[in-house]
C-alpha cells in the first residue's frame, strides 16, 4: 500500500487564482494528502473492494478496512459502526429511515429549530407520511438550545432527539453530553449531526454515547460523495426490506479519503483550531474596526474557530455579494438558503429582525487559508460593506 505520511501540505491552487476562498462551511477543497489517497485508490488499488477472489479485490477490501478503522479510532467506536453514504444527507436519511422502522409506530421526534435543511426536511416529509411527529426544540438569540424547551419537549414521550454538534451558519458549539444526559433521562435515543463539528470540537464515544452519529467528507478536506452514519443501532436492512440484499461496490477512493480526512483531523484538528481561531479574532476585529456598526452572530464563548458570522448594518447582504463575486468567496448563510430570498431559518429561530438578517454574511475560514488572505479579504469585505452603504444613501451611483 502507499502510505502517505501526513505531513503540512502545500497550498491547495485552483484555477480561481484571484478569488480567496472563505465558505469553508459550504465545502472544503481536498486537501493534497487525502488526494493522493483517493488517487492511489482509483488508478493503483482500484479493484472491486467486493470481488476479493483475487490481489486487486483484497487491495481495495483492505483500503476500505483500514478506512473504516481510522474513522473507527477517531470516534472511539468499533469499526462495524461505520456505514458509508453519500454524505450527511443520505446518512440523516438512513437513519431517520432507520428509527422510524425500529419504532414501527409514528416516531416522535424532537428537532431544534436550527438544524440543517436535510434533517428538518427529512422529519417534515417523515411527519408528512405519517411516520412521524415532530416537537421543535427553542434556541436563544446565540442559537444556543433552550434547555427549558428541550425539558418540555422530551418530557412528551420523545423516540428520538436531532441535534447538531456545531451550528453550520452561526458556528455556535452544542453542549453535546448535557444534551444527551437530558435525552437518556427521558428515554429518547440521539441523533447528533456531527457534519461541521468533526475533529473541530471533542467528540467521542469514550466520553459521549449517541445513537446516530452522522459526517461527510466534503466538510473536513475530502472528496464530495462519501459521508459516513455511525451508529451501534442501525441495521441496514431494516428500513427497506431489500436493501441489504445486495452489497453496492463500495466507493473505495471517497472511503479511504474519508479515513485519512478522520485521521488527519484526529492528529490536527486541535492545532489547526488555535491557528484558525487567531486568525478569525484578527478578521472579526478588523470587520469591527472598518466596517462597523457590524453585530457578531453566535455564541461568542462556544463557536467553532473558523466561523464568523456578522451582521453588516444598512448593508443587504445580496449587494454585498454582487461586489466581492470573483474576489472574494462567502456566503449569506447555509448552501440550502444561498441565492433564495427568505431569511435563513436559523436567523429566524435566533428571533434575528428581518432587515439584520438580510445584512448577514458567513465567512468561513479553512485549512489552507492564509494570515495574507485574512489582511486582504478583511479590506475587500469591509469596502464591499462600506460601498453599499454609500449606494444606498445616494452618496455613489451603483
Ligand atoms: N448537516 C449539516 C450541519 C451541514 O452543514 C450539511 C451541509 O452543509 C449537511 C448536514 C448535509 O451534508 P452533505 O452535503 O454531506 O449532504
Amino acid at each position: 500500500m502507499n502510505e502517505i505520511a501526513p505531513t503540512m501540505p502545500s497550498r491547495v491552487v485552483t484555477d480561481r487564482k484571484s478569488a480567496i476562498y472563505l465558505d469553508h462551511h459550504a465545502t472544503t477543497p481536498v486537501d493534497p494528502r487525502i488526494l493522493a489517497i483517493a488517487v492511489n485508490a482509483m488508478t493503483s488499488e482500484f479493484g472491486n473492494a467486493n470481488g476479493i477472489e483475487n490481489i486487486h479485490g483484497e487491495t481495495a477490501a483492505a483500503l476500505v478496512a483500514r478506512a473504516r478503522q481510522q474513522i473507527a479510532d477517531s470516534l472511539a467506536v468499533e469499526p462495524d459502526e461505520v456505514h458509508f453514504t453519500s454524505g450527511s444527507t443520505e446518512a440523516i436519511q438512513l437513519a431517520l429511515a432507520h428509527a422510524v422502522a425500529s419504532k414501527g409506530e409514528v416516531l416522535r421526534v424532537a428537532v431544534s429549530r436550527v438544524e440543517h435543511k436535510a434533517v428538518i426536511d427529512t422529519v417534515c416529509h417523515a411527519e408528512r407520511l405519517g411516520l412521524a411527529k415532530v416537537f421543535w426544540v427553542n434556541v436563544d438569540q446565540h442559537a444556543r438550545l433552550d434547555f427549558a424547551s428541550l425539558k418540555a419537549v422530551l418530557d412528551q414521550d420523545i423516540d428520538l432527539l436531532c441535534v447538531m454538534a456545531a451550528n453550520n451558519e452561526v458556528g455556535t458549539i452544542y453542549p453535546l453530553q448535557q444534551i444527551a444526559d437530558a435525552a437518556q433521562a427521558a428515554g429518547a435515543g440521539l441523533l447528533v449531526d456531527a457534519t461541521q463539528a468533526i475533529g473541530r470540537i471533542e467528540l467521542n464515544a469514550s466520553t459521549l454515547s449517541w445513537d446516530y452519529l452522522i459526517l461527510s467528507g466534503h466538510k473536513i478536506y475530502a472528496p464530495k460523495g462519501v459521508g459516513a452514519l455511525v451508529s451501534q443501532v442501525f441495521d441496514p436492512s431494516l428500513q427497506f426490506g431489500l436493501h441489504g440484499a445486495h452489497l453496492p461496490t463500495p466507493n473505495v477512493a471517497g472511503i479511504a479519503a474519508l479515513g485519512m480526512a478522520c485521521q488527519i483531523m484526529m492528529e490536527e484538528g486541535v492545532a489547526e483550531s488555535l491557528r484558525l481561531r487567531a486568525l478569525r479574532d484578527r478578521l472579526q476585529e478588523k470587520m469591527i474596526a472598518l466596517a462597523g456598526p457590524v453585530i457578531v452572530n453566535g455564541d461568542q464563548d462556544n463557536r467553532l474557530a473558523h466561523n464568523l458570522h456578522i451582521a453588516a448594518l444598512g448593508a443587504p447582504n445580496d449587494l454585498v455579494l454582487a461586489r466581492l463575486r470573483g474576489r472574494v468567496s462567502i456566503s449569506t448563510g447555509s448552501a440550502c438558503n444561498a441565492g433564495a430570498q427568505e431569511p435563513s431559518h436559523v436567523l429566524r429561530a435566533m428571533g434575528m429582525a428581518p432587515d439584520i438578517a438580510e445584512t448577514c454574511l458567513r465567512i468561513g475560514l479553512g485549512r489552507f487559508t492564509t494570515d495574507d488572505e485574512i489582511g486582504r479579504t478583511a479590506t475587500e469585505i469591509a469596502d464591499a460593506i462600506n460601498d453599499v452603504r454609500k449606494m444606498l444613501s445616494g452618496v455613489i451611483d451603483v
